[in-house]
């Protein structure tokens, strides 16, 4: 595999800006989105990937060609060129650690609006530093997120793309590419049907760490909730007036916070998660994600809300508050049972490659989980990431390069296994 150049790719990757845009209109949510794809598909007809095209909503698409004369199974794989809008991309100094030592890393520049204070990497948090020593890692400088969530991705389907294209005495059949945008504000497929994909099956490279494959995502909903209040000037207030900001204050406090919150819960255990809150004295919104590996569960998480709510009305009786729950995306697992071998020969390719799969679940949602929803199967595969969307977010560049050697060798795999 060519590290030199992977590395090159990444770090041309995150330097354009390409954070999405929670409430954006238009879409994609941000123009650096666009700009991204327009350069991948230049470096995909440089490589000889000639009908790469970059679509009206700007999903770059293309496809690899068969190495092989006889029909085999067209497989894909997809990455998304956003970055979460929790952390700013704009500006990101890649940091290039070669031969990592190991221990805490200091970052050089300043926290986000701390000026002075620095962010340090610190292996407490990160036990998997200590599986990195010797490695190349990148990270930001402290004041953006890297990115590697999901250029990582990106870089690793290039390459591998690179390689296949070099090396066309591999045997592969058709693979096709697909980058999505807006995947961290959920919209990642809202412009993208499993038909223009044209494959079997897909696989996200849009994982953790190494030899992973997330075979389950979370289920998940989006609750909009709006408070009413009576809003009236305070100079005339007095026994009139239903202050929204207090109703939201006594609602949120209603909340779960020693069990069914993010903060309190990990492995299969979901949650509820208040995630965005706007409005004023007559009129407030807040936004909370609905979290569970059980479908069935959003329906008792929503019931908390609706709870919480009754309760608040009790001692606010001129407020409203109305509830707008929509679905988000499904917990993979069913979808995934219906192609088995989309999870299997994953397995194998690393098996060929000598290496160990090692089959997860995310709590949280990829382009996979709707894309699986829609009757194209997708797990998501490891990307070398690490912390993502936080200042703090790592990849090592070894762990990309075997995930590099593992897209490769499952192309081969679809064949040799058909
Ligand atoms: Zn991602």
């Amino acid at each position: 595999m060519n590290t030199r150049r992977l590395l090159q790719r990444f770090l041309r990757y995150v330097k354009i800006d390409t954070t999405a845009r929670m409430d954006a209109k238009a879409y994609p949510s941000s123009p650096g989105q666009l700009k991204l794809g327009r350069l991948l598909v230049c470096e995909l007809k440089a490589l000889g990937v000639e009908d790469a095209r970059q679509d009206t909503f700007g999903i770059v698409l293309a496809t690899v060609p068969a190495t092989v004369a006889e029909p085999a199974p067209t497989i894909a794989f997809c990455s998304h060129m956003d970055t979460s809008p929790e952390t700013t991309g704009k500006g990101v100094k890649p940091q290039v650690i070669r031969n990592y030592r190991g221990g805490d890393i200091v970052l050089p520049a300043g926290a986000p609006g701390i000026p002075g204070r620095q962010q340090v990497i610190q292996v407490s948090e990160n036990p998997e530093l200590t599986k990195a020593i010797g490695h190349t890692l990148i990270t930001s400088d402290g004041t953006t997120l890297l990115g590697a969530d999901d250029k990582a991705g990106l870089a690793i389907i290039m390459e591998s793309t690179a390689w296949l294209m070099e090396h066309r005495e591999i045997v592969h059949g058709p693979i096709r590419l697909c980058f999505t945008c807006d995947e961290e504000v959920g919209r990642g497929v809202e412009h993208l049907n499993v038909g223009q994909i044209g494959a079997l099956v897909c696989y996200t490279v849009d994982g953790h760490g190494s030899n992973e494959i997330d075979v389950e995502t979370f289920s998940a909903e989006t609750a909009e909730v709006t408070l009413r209040g009576v809003n009236i000037h305070p100079s005339i207030a007095k026994g009139r007036m239903t202050n929204a900001l207090r109703v939201a204050a006594d609602f949120l406090a209603r909340l779960p916070r020693d069990r069914l919150a993010p903060e309190a819960t990990d492995m299969r255990d979901g949650f509820i998660h208040p995630l965005e809150i706007s409005g004023g004295v007559g009129e407030v919104k807040i936004r909370l994600l609905l979290r569970d590996f059980e479908t069935a569960r959003l329906e008792s998480h929503a019931q908390v809300l609706r709870q919480a709510a009754d309760a608040t009305l009790l001692e606010f009786p001129a407020a409203r508050i109305d509830f707008d729950i929509t679905r988000t995306y499904l917990n993979m697992a069913d979808g995934l049972r219906c192609e088995p071998r989309a999870v299997s020969y994953a397995e194998k390719a690393l098996t060929r490659l000598g290496r160990t799969a090692q089959k997860t679940i995310v709590r949280g949602g990829t382009d996979g989980s709707r894309l699986t929803e829609l009757g194209l199967p997708t797990p998501n595969l490891s990307s070398g990431a690490h912390s993502i969307h936080s200042p703090k977010e790592w990849a090592s560049l070894e762990e990309m390069t075997l995930s590099v050697a593992w897209l490769v060798a499952l192309a081969e795999t679809w064949v040799a296994e058909k």
